[in-house]
């Protein structure tokens, strides 16, 4: 059962993790490392049952092969799970055993934040393995990769400008943002330094009001948003807010924004494309983050972070250009462009070793 699903999607390598005493449990999912060694965070979620845990691992694993390739990086897909409550179960010891399994990959997955983890639960794991992105700045990390993937999804935003109006006049349009936490508040600040006409929608007020007065922002109700008559919709809160009830409704002509997940399925994203709207990949869009702590592997440089940034325009422009191309959604197109680097550059066989990881300038302290 479980070598009919590695067999179906592809995984290299499944990893079940359990320390008793310090009542660890956790899988770690390698999906393709022909790139280069797999990175992609830990999640820390009270699953209901060990089947759920496996398929999430699998499925999220898999996704970051995909947002790697397709971010140009000589990283591959992995991804890992603790079974557990984050609010009551974390402790030291969790985190300790924890990086006590990725160090024994040797490097073959390489971890970072995700739900239910934060920068002092990868102190602990830190304290095992080198084999850590995400952790604290004083110890060479790369801090909050927020403002990074705002940026990023503004240079999504303006390729996709020029795909659908031939400009890239980012003032010149109005928007729909919905979500202003750590990314959309950011992406909001960016839009606004342009002139942009701003819809802004969150379930917690504060922030309604923040960007209401600080940029200037019209704020709508949560339900208001899919009806605003505004050229880009832009999701930056949860998945799936692309579906059968709320597409109907909107009338922007542009899809673009940081949330993961953004289309409930893939028949939503071919009805996206026959009413002539632009979807620019949400993996594609919001790769900012993986690519900034990304970055820590060779020793950490915003500048450089700031240049890569900038490589999403290209990366959504060849996504337009291969779903033009094959005559299939961008959402597809997505998918081959990754499936396509992976095959060529995998053919170049680079040695594994001139891609692992150096952790340059780390302050690695006990
Ligand atoms: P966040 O938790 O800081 O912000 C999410 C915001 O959405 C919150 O302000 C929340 O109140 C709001 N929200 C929740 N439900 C809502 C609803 N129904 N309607 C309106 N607002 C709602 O998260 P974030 O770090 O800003 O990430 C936003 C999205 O971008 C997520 O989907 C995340 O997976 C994705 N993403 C983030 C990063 C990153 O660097 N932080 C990188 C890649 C992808």
């Amino acid at each position: 059962m479980i070598f009919e699903h590695l067999d179906k999607y592809g995984h290299e390598q499944v990893v079940f993790c359990h320390n008793k005493d310090a009542g660890l449990k956790a899988i770690i999912a390698i999906h393709n490392t022909v790139l280069g060694p797999a990175l992609g965070g830990t999640r820390m979620w009270p699953y209901k049952s060990e089947q759920d845990a496996l398929n999430d691992v699998l499925r999220l694993s898999r996704g970051m092969t995909y947002k790697n390739a397709v971010a140009g990086l000589n990283i591959g897909g992995g991804k890992a799970v603790i079974i557990g409550d984050p609010a009551t179960d974390k402790s030291e010891a969790l985190f300790r055993a924890f990086g006590q399994f990725v160090e024994s990959l040797g490097g073959r997955y390489i971890t970072a934040e995700d739900v239910g983890i934060d920068v002092n639960d990868m102190e602990f794991v830190y304290r095992e393995t080198e084999y850590v992105t995400g952790v604290h700045q004083v110890h060479g990390g790369s801090g909050d990769p927020s403002p990074f993937t705002a940026y990023g999804t503004l240079q999504g935003l303006m390729a996709s400008l020029n795909k659908k109006f031939g400009d890239e006049e980012v003032g010149k349009y109005s928007y729909a943002v919905q979500g202003l936490g750590h990314v959309g508040i950011e992406f909001v600040k960016l839009l606004k330094e342009r002139g942009a006409k701003i819809f802004v929608t969150d379930i917690n007020k504060e922030r309604v009001d923040r960007a209401v007065s600080e940029y200037g922002a019209e704020a709508v109700g949560l339900d208001e948003i899919y009806d605003v008559d505004a050229d880009v919709y832009s999701p930056c809160a949860l998945g799936g807010t692309v579906n059968e009830d709320t597409l109907p409704r909107l009338r922007a002509k542009i899809i673009c924004g940081a949330a993961n997940n953004q289309l409930a399925n893939n028949e939503i994203g071919d009805e996206v494309e026959k009413r002539g709207m632009l979807y620019a990949p949400d993996y594609a869009v919001n790769a900012g983050g993986v690519m900034n702590v990304s970055l820590e592997i060779d020793g950490y440089n915003r500048e450089r972070a700031m240049r890569m940034m900038r490589t999403i325009y290209h990366n959504l422009t060849r996504i337009f250009e291969i779903s033009e191309r094959d005559g299939i959604p961008t959402y597809k197109a997505a998918d081959r462009l990754a499936e396509e680097r992976i095959q060529i550059i995998g053919k170049l066989k680079l040695p594994l070793g001139r891609a692992a990881p150096r952790f340059q300038g780390r302050v690695r302290g006990h």
